[in-house]
């Protein structure tokens, strides 16, 4: 038996505690109106399709028959969860509007966006008449309630408000597109809500809004359907799986609530802010049979008000509670789910002062009815899974709408007889999200007006805008009183290579002791102030704090990232200030953030300055038919300072060099001569960008960003490469993003027994091939693939590899003098860590400075070596060997007997663990392994040193990377592989790494610029 800890003690006391809150006592509260008529046909369908009568619930087993009324028989041709029967998404928008057009006094259907390929996204209001018809008034309250700035924090005219108001519970289901059963049980949760006339239905009817989205992933949706007939129309044969979901990323659309990056979450934030709701409950589908993560594990996110995390307990424990007591088998809150991340469509709810909640519920990813045996692991008792799920069933989707629908009913007749204690909790929210600068603090957080990037800070002023986050400006200059700088705490076990604290402390650490506890600190005007006195502050606060994950904390697997901090990850300058005084500086609010962009001055040549801002690409491919060079050193003029790698534009119409900089938020300043500077020309390649059939996501969150800045390039998968010989003749650069596999998958793609899997559009499959297609997804890139691409190389082409992609170009030999290894002791879970430049002058580093943070979970670990077949790196940096077994003391020199006593030679120089071991006299006699200088691997970018390597999250053993090279240059021949330990382009958080991408694309054909040659 597991050890009781504290935590868990306190859990189990909460269960025996709030189970009963809520609960009245009343006969037969659950019992239908015995004067309403039930479907008798529907009702008897029901009950065939469940497979165990304890798969129904009284709330669901029967429907009651309404004679105006559509069921979701009259688009499905069956009933919610029948065998065989999964709508698209246009059907399920298609019942809920029979179902407005028939009840228009309880039902309101409208528009919420649409997804990344023009899909509608809907919402659907649902309430009593009475209701309804104030529905503009009931929301009217709901935002002052919401912003409690416009009462001025008044709590009796707040207890006004929430006497007049009811609140709002949002559902939203189908994110994830596998998860298949949540849109037929939406449609007849709605039927319900509008036709059943039970107390316990009339109760929710009259005293709340429902609100459902019952589709948030459109595209995938559909797709989904399309493999699912696809399924049906070939009993016999294996389906192919769905190789995308929505248009850039599968599972992870649930990860981006932090970036806001896709169509689904703006809509969802959206509808969240516009609607002032108060719950926000997501619908998926993996664990036996209910999972509700609304109580989860910890560790907590830290930004959230404990108001609600104790409405978690609150509403978690008394939900299930309620399906154990209809008998119901496998229905739990607590679980390995922790709650840190604040990534989750639902924790929008969340970071909006609303409660977040989602549901799991066991889906069979379609609509057959199937036999499914569960692990051990899933049916075993635990102490909070007292009533746990059957280790084998035969499930079918009626089971699972079952859940879903008594789940949700339970979860909404309980806030309905609690809707004042929610509406002031969510009042309380509010305000202590307002009051947060006197409260914990802080007041505010500040980007300084003269930043380096003036573009990336625009970029990530924009997310908190997304995230419905006021932004200011101040209009003077301004200080405040910051604590003074700490010394970051020593972690023992994380040290340096050889056991010693690494070197290069910062050398403001070293004399701590004499400074002030605070200091001063100016701002220029023009610096952007995120006030933490608005009613939004919580996920402004929880995007650009810093993360601590404890390696000795009780939660051993993170369920996500650990770690995010995005003035970090933007590469931009953010400052927690805790003096109020912040608040009082003369300030302007912003409505559109734009950098200082657009040209300066007159003339014919133009400059624009590499600050390894994103656009920049994006501009050399907007002003395509002009001359670009490239400068290779910094420099000087009017006035100005230029980093490495500015643009200098030769023959370019003012007029488009002022459209396109405007248009991306650059600043091109108008030469009368050109500086006398090194320079080479940058074109604009061709580029070609590779995806797999076996993980389109990983990629997709590289493609988002390519679209995103409309940088053109050829989409093409591993099978063409395997295929075309010669690529050169197509493209000049390959960008070969990350799979999230295995390289000996990507080699050998899916198992060919069986039969072909077409991702073809056709009229059975519609919706899907559209993005690509292939007669059969199973060959992967094979070795002719590897060939290609090896050859690509050879003859002149970049290609651009990460993390899996990275190993397998090093699997297969393209990467002379790199060792590449996959951690064994090191966890980083999503982590940020602190990178130095090692090379400022490679190309690939252009516009970039030190402070410098990156993305790593956890990161490959590099070696580079000037030889082949050496691990090169940190083995050569250990100190030297020890001295042997021997006479004398440990610094003394053995003496063997009767041997004359000689001098011993100096000791090599130290080598870093970025750094390759100098070649020795040894290596040079006969130099067949030696790699020559021009084709050696070039270190542009290093992991930091093992006490400042952790910026955000969870590290343990860190010391396994620190130092090691994270970003490596490897000439093949006439052409170079850029390779990345890390992932640099993940979930539209981490811009601040995509210059790099961008650097080396654009000067693929010159990145041996700045480059200092070893001698031998
Ligand atoms: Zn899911």
């Amino acid at each position: 038996m597991k050890r009781l800890t504290r935590f868990r003690l306190a859990a189990l006391f909460a269960i025996v505690v709030l189970a009963g809150i809520g609960v009245t006592a009343q006969p037969n509260k659950y019992a239908r109106d015995a004067k309403q008529p039930i479907d008798e046909e529907y009702t008897k369908k029901i009950k065939e399709y469940t497979t165990e009568p304890f798969f129904l619930s009284p709330l669901v087993n029967y429907l009651p028959a309404s004679k105006t009324v559509p069921t979701p028989k009259a688009v499905l041709g069956d009933v919610a969860g029948a065998p065989g029967k999964l709508p698209y998404s246009a059907e399920v928008h298609a019942y809920m509007r029979l179902l407005e057009k028939a009840s228009p006094g309880r039902v309101k259907v409208f528009s919420i966006g649409k997804s990344e390929e023009g899909r509608e996204m809907i919402a659907v209001a649902i309430a009593a008449e009475t209701v309804m018809a104030k529905m503009d008034d009931n929301r009217a309250r709901l935002a002052k309630l919401a912003d409690p700035r416009t009462i001025k924090l008044d709590d009796a005219e707040a207890d006004r408000l929430v006497e007049a108001s009811v609140p709002v519970y949002y559902i939203t289901g189908a994110m994830h597109a596998p998860e298949t059963g949540a849109p037929t049980a939406l449609m007849e949760l709605a039927y319900r809500l509008v036709v059943d006339d039970s107390p316990y239905i009339k109760a929710i009817r009259n005293n709340m809004i429902t609100l459902i989205t019952p589709v948030i992933e459109t595209d995938g949706r559909d797709r989904q359907v399309d493999i699912y007939k696809w399924h049906l129309a070939h009993p016999d044969q294996t389906w192919p799986s769905l190789a995308y979901w929505g248009k850039y990323v599968a599972h992870d659309n649930n990860r981006d609530a932090m970036g806001a990056t896709l169509a689904l979450t703006r809509n969802v934030i959206n509808t969240v802010v516009g609607q002032k709701i108060q719950v926000l409950h997501d619908l998926h589908e993996s664990v036996p049979y209910l999972y509700d993560n609304t109580v989860g594990d910890g560790p907590y996110n830290a930004w959230v008000d404990p108001i609600l995390t104790d409405e978690w307990q609150l509403l978690g424990w008394n939900n299930m509670s309620e399906l154990t007591k209809f008998g119901m088998p496998g229905a739990f809150t607590h679980g390995t789910f922790d709650t840190w991340s604040p990534g989750y469509l639902m924790f929008i709810g969340a970071m909006h002062n609303g409660i977040s909640r989602l549901y799991e519920t066991f889906g069979n990813a379609g609509a057959d009815t199937v036999e499914r045996k569960l692990q051990p692991g899933d049916y075993a008792r635990t102490w909070y899974k007292q009533n746990p799920p059957l280790p084998k069933v035969m499930w079918s989707q009626r089971n699972n709408n079952n859940y879903q629908q008594t789940g949700l009913l339970t979860a909404l007749s309980y806030f309905s007889g609690n809707t004042k204690l929610f509406l002031k909790n969510f009042y309380l929210k509010s305000k202590r999200s307002v009051t947060k600068p006197t409260a914990e603090g802080p007041a505010a957080y500040v980007l300084p007006g003269d930043e380096a990037r003036p573009g990336a800070q625009a970029e990530m002023l924009r997310v908190l805008q997304r995230q419905a986050v006021e932004i200011s400006r101040a209009t003077a200059s301004f200080s405040v009183t910051m604590p003074a700088k700490k010394k970051p705490a020593r972690r023992d076990a994380d040290e340096g290579a050889a056991g010693k604290p690494a070197e290069e402390a910062p050398k403001a650490e070293a004399k701590k002791d004499e400074k002030p506890a605070t200091e001063t600190r100016q701002f220029p005007a023009g610096s952007y102030i995120i006030r933490m006195d608005q009613p939004y502050s919580r996920i402004a606060d929880a995007l650009l704090d810093h993360q601590y994950w404890s390696p000795n904390d009780p939660q051993k697997r993170p369920y996500d990232d650990t770690g995010w901090t995005f003035g970090e990850l933007f590469n931009v300058q953010v400052v927690r200030v805790t003096d109020a005084k912040v608040l009082d500086v003369a300030m302007e609010t912003i409505v559109d953030v734009k950098a200082v962009s657009g040209v300066v001055g007159t003339g014919t040549l133009f400059a624009v300055n590499n600050d390894a801002d994103p656009s920049l690409i994006a501009f050399r491919y907007r002003i395509k038919d002009s001359a670009v060079d490239v400068t290779e050193e910094p420099f000087e003029a009017g006035g100005k300072k230029f980093n490495r790698g500015s643009f200098l534009i030769k023959n370019a119409a003012q007029a488009d060099v002022q459209t396109f900089a405007t248009e991306l938020g650059l600043q091109a300043h108008a030469l009368s001569a050109a500086p006398t500077v090194k320079t080479h020309a940058v074109k604009t390649p061709r580029i070609g960008y590779i995806h797999t059939w076996i993980g389109t996501q990983d990629e997709g969150w590289w493609r988002m960003e390519f679209d995103r800045l409309k940088i053109p390039y050829d989409y093409i998968s591993t099978q063409v490469v395997a295929k075309e010989n010669n690529l050169n003749a197509r493209w000049d650069v390959l960008v070969f993003p990350p799979v999230g596999r295995s390289a000996q998958q990507i080699v050998s793609g899916m198992p060919m027994w069986r039969n072909p899997m077409p991702w073809k559009t056709t009229e059975l499959t519609p919706n899907i091939g559209k993005i690509d297609s292939t007669d059969d997804m199973r060959p992967g890139l094979g070795l002719s693939g590897v060939a290609n691409l090896e050859s690509f190389v050879r003859k002149g082409g970049l290609l651009i590899v990460a993390d899996d992609t990275t190993i397998l170009a090093n699997m297969f030999g393209m990467t002379p003098g790199l060792s590449v290894q996959e951690s064994t002791r090191l966890k980083a879970p999503g982590t940020v860590m602190r990178a130095r430049l090692v090379d400022a002058a490679s190309p690939i580093a252009y516009g970039y400075g030190e402070g410098l943070s990156i993305y790593s979970a956890p990161g490959l670990i590099f070696g580079v070596s000037n030889t082949l077949g050496g691990r090169g790196g940190r083995g050569a940096a250990a100190g030297g060997p020890e001295r042997p077994t021997g006479r004398g003391t440990a610094d003394d020199q053995d003496q063997p007997q009767g041997v004359p006593v000689v001098t011993l030679p100096p000791e090599d120089p130290k080598v870093e663990a970025w750094q390759a071991a100098p070649v020795t006299p040894e290596q040079l006699r006969n130099p067949l392994n030696v790699i020559p200088p021009q084709l050696r691997p070039r270190v542009v970018l290093r992991y930091g040193d093992a006490r400042d390597l952790l910026v955000s999250g969870l590290l343990e053993n860190g010391n396994e990377i620190a130092q090691r090279p994270a970003l490596v240059d490897v000439p093949l021949d006439k052409g170079h592989i850029v390779l990345f330990a890390n992932n640099p382009m993940w979930r539209g958080e981490t811009q601040g790494s995509y210059g790099f991408v961008f650097n080396a694309i654009l000067n693929f054909d010159r990145l041996d610029a700045g480059r200092k040659l070893d001698e031998k």
